[in-house]
């Protein structure tokens, strides 16, 4: 007999966008070969859970039907592009969701065994003898990411991309994009070789130079950077290695053409706005997922009220950067719809929550993820209710403190970005890191080390009644902690450990 041996699938979901039709097979799927309930990832897509490895193929199968897939979904390559998942400049989000699902198709690899494995397609060359012209013969050093951020909104955490495309608007048109290069945050413990870091804007290019920018970045990756050491394989490490300038000078040669200077842009937040907003002539409602697990519990039914929603939906679903799901192009008639199933199957925009619940996110971690140190999705949940004592006390309760919690060092919930972060070290412990900006642009520090419940929340608890009684008008969370003297600000990835 063969072990039950179980997979989890992740889409290639440019933008995090999807039809109803695509949400219904997803729906499907994980009702009748996964664990009953979808995650939605932090990069914007769905990952199924538990797939029993007999069931892998009619899985990619029925994904296909739908024209989704899951390649390059995982990989030393291109993964899932990111995009600002915006609901109120509509009509700019679907001109940059454009170039990122163009650009998310550019840089595709060529292989055809994707399709010769899952869809039975013919084979008639070799897999091993199909060129890839982007990749070569042995693909990048290590995966690589790519996000476009629209301003205000920070969602995609644009400085944790190896290529950031910040959109620069003007007159509700888009110009085209600031370059950030060299972003990422994963790292390992206790090697002070590997740090988090945030991408440095070195241009701006016009929308139609997209996919050739995106893709000369990648092969200066792929040329320079570190086939040696693995765990200094990723951009960043290229980055810093060469020096930005340096970066710029050589992606300048590989154009033909220098980019232009980087324009002004500003970001506010990096959370999600939630509820209904109206753009673009359409209604566009931000529902709460916690931690991005849609499934049915006692107080919402999140999976069975979607479904329920997308088969009368004829507008689109977004995923969103924070693990939400934007119900998007909604007609003033459907939204009276909309809204009694939203209600009947207990689906809010989440407003009853403290904003600190409303803003945190955490990565899968255990059971379901192999390299999981700690709990992260189970825990952080918990965690926060005990918070929220403190929280409701203070009168903090609308402060959109931003808390972000990994199993581990990877740090798939962007927990270095966190105002308040938590990267596991073992069952119950947690590395505690503080101060990073509210919309994105500066690392947080390592405040204690291998902490547990009891001792979080005793570090913790005054220095939210500080904050409550001290914080300058507007000041947020991360910049408080740093002006109190908790941590010093990390003003480069280079110096995160120090
Ligand atoms: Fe797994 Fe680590 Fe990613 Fe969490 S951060 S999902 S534990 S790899």
């Amino acid at each position: 007999l063969e072990p039950a041996y179980q997979f989890m699938v992740r889409v290639r979901l440019a933008g995090g966008v999807a039809t109803p039709e695509q949400w219904l097979t997803m729906d499907e799927l994980a009702r009748t070969y996964a664990n009953e309930t979808l995650k939605l990832t932090t990069r914007q897509t769905f990952q199924l859970h538990g797939i029993l490895k007999w069931n892998m193929k009619p899985v990619m199968q029925e994904m296909n039907d739908a024209l989704m897939d899951s390649i390059a979904a995982c990989g030393d390559v291109n993964r899932n592009v990111m995009s600002t998942a915006n609901p109120y400049q509509s009509n700019v989000h679907h001109e940059v969701y454009q170039a990122s699902s163009a650009l998310s198709d550019h840089l595709l690899p060529q292989t055809r065994a994707y399709h010769e494995i899952w869809l039975d397609e013919e084979k008639i060359v070799d897999s091993r003898d199909t060129e890839e012209p982007l990749y070569g013969p042995v693909y990048l050093p290590r995966k690589f990411k790519i996000g476009f951020a629209i301003p205000p909104t920070n969602d995609v955490d644009v400085f944790s991309q190896d290529i950031g495309f910040i959109a620069v608007v003007e007159n509700e048109q888009l110009l085209g994009f600031n370059i950030a290069v060299g972003g990422g945050l994963g790292m390992t413990h206790g090697d002070t070789e590997t740090y988090p870091q945030l991408g440095r804007v070195i241009g701006f290019c016009r929308p139609e130079d997209v996919n050739d920018v995106g893709e000369k970045i990648l092969t200066i990756q792929r040329d320079y950077g570190n086939r040696s050491v693995r765990k200094n394989a990723r951009f960043k490490y290229t980055v810093d290695r060469l020096g930005a300038d340096v970066v710029l000078q050589e992606l300048n040669e590989r154009l033909g053409f220098s980019l232009e200077p980087a324009r002004d842009y500003s970001f506010e937040t990096n959370g999600d706005r939630y509820g209904w907003v109206k753009g673009d002539g359409k209604w566009h409602f931000n529902l709460y997922i916690p931690n991005g697990r849609v499934k049915d519990t006692e107080e919402a039914q999140s999976m069975t009220g979607l479904r329920e929603i997308a088969k009368i939906h004829n507008g689109e679903f977004r995923l969103t950067p924070n693990q939400n799901v934007i119900i998007a192009g909604v007609s003033q008639r459907k939204k009276a719809e909309i809204n009694k199933l939203l209600s009947f199957y207990g689906l809010t925009d989440g407003t009853h929550n403290s904003a600190l619940r409303q803003s945190s996110m955490a990565c899968v971690a255990f059971p379901t993820c192999g390299l999981a140190m700690a709990e992260a999705e189970r825990y952080l949940p918990v965690l926060i209710d005990k918070l929220e004592d403190v929280i409701h006390e203070a009168g903090l309760n609308d402060e959109a403190i931003n808390i972000r919690m990994t199993g581990c060092p990877n740090s798939c919930a962007r927990p270095t970005l966190g105002e308040i972060g938590f990267i596991g070290k073992g069952p119950g412990k947690y590395n505690m890191y503080l101060g990073a900006s509210h919309n994105g642009d500066r690392l947080n520090k390592l405040y204690r080390e291998n902490i547990d419940e009891t001792e979080i929340l005793a570090e913790l608890t005054p220095m939210l009644r500080n904050y409550a009684k001290e914080r300058q008008p507007k000041e947020a969370f991360g910049d408080y902690v740093i002006r109190a003297g908790y941590v010093t600000a990390t003003t480069s990835g280079t110096n995160f450990h120090d």
